[in-house]
């Protein structure tokens, strides 16, 4: 049975500027992602990456196209529907963006107040649970200063999972880190996502994590040049892990 589709784009372009400045960056860009899918992208500098992700993320306006992510169209949505959209979706970008004046609970803590029906209690259980899962389960009273940067980017990942998401959207994860950490990092976020059955994108350049994919994307230029299968069974991917909820 084919899962159902978590991101529908047809079509979309995308411009900076306006006026004599006003430049295309995306073109004609369609693709789609299904529950529980990880989908790499890759691409050169500059390329229209970054903005792909932030119009899938409903952090910008789509002004050109079809952009449905959860069944929702973006393109002329409402604020108050984009801001429903964006409590569904975990995301980690390149700067972790922790907050240094709060310890790495409280930070992971953060993403759960918005859904406010939570007592803190539980939200603080749920919280070291998801650092505990992490391997961060010594450090959830330590401050982001010192933790090193493959652990504060695992904090960051414990902060996009711990509200169960159903999208994943990562802007180059691995880019900080070392060879080991940033492999480790990934498996993490793969093994995680995979319990909770969500799906991510991930931005990256980086070759060596290319084998966790489902799917590769390319974007050249604004284009999505070309799709990739590897042929793997999703189900497959699925591995124990210890028990998040
Ligand atoms: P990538 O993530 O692949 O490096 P980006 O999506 O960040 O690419 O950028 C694509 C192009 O759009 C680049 O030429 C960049 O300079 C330009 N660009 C990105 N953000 C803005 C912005 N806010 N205003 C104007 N131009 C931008
Ligand atoms: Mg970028």
């Amino acid at each position: 049975m084919r899962s159902h589709s978590v991101i529908t784009i047809n079509q979309v372009n995308h411009y900076y500027g306006s006026g004599k400045l006003r430049k295309q960056i995306l073109f004609e860009v369609s693709t789609e992602i299904r529950a529980g899918e990880v989908v790499i992208m890759m691409g050169p500098s500059g390329s229209g990456k970054t903005t792909l992700l932030t119009l899938i993320g409903a952090l910008r306006a789509t002004q050109e196209g079809s952009l449905k992510v959860f069944g929702h169209e973006l393109n002329g949505a409402s604020e108050n529907l984009l801001v429903r959209v964006r409590h569904n979706i975990g995301y980690i970008f390149q700067a972790h963006n922790l907050l240094n004046s709060l310890t790495t609970r409280q930070n992971v803590q953060m993403s759960l107040e918005l859904h406010e029906k939570l007592p803190l209690s539980m939200r603080q259980q749920k919280s070291e649970a998801m650092l505990e899962a992490v391997g961060l389960g010594k450090q959830i009273h330590a401050y982001p200063d010192e933790l090193s940067g493959g652990q504060k980017q695992r904090v960051a990942i414990a902060r996009a999972l711990v509200s169960h998401p159903k999208l994943i959207l990562a802007d180059e994860p691995t880019a900080a880190l070392d060879k080991k950490s940033g492999r480790d990092v990934v498996e993490l976020m793969q093994q995680l996502a995979k319990q909770q059955g969500c799906s991510i994108l991930i931005v990256t350049h980086d070759n060596r994590i290319l084998d966790i994919a489902d799917r590769l994307i390319h974007m050249e230029d604004g284009w999505l040049t070309s799709v990739e299968n590897t042929n793997r069974n999703i189900e497959e991917t699925t591995r124990p892990l210890l028990p998040v909820s």
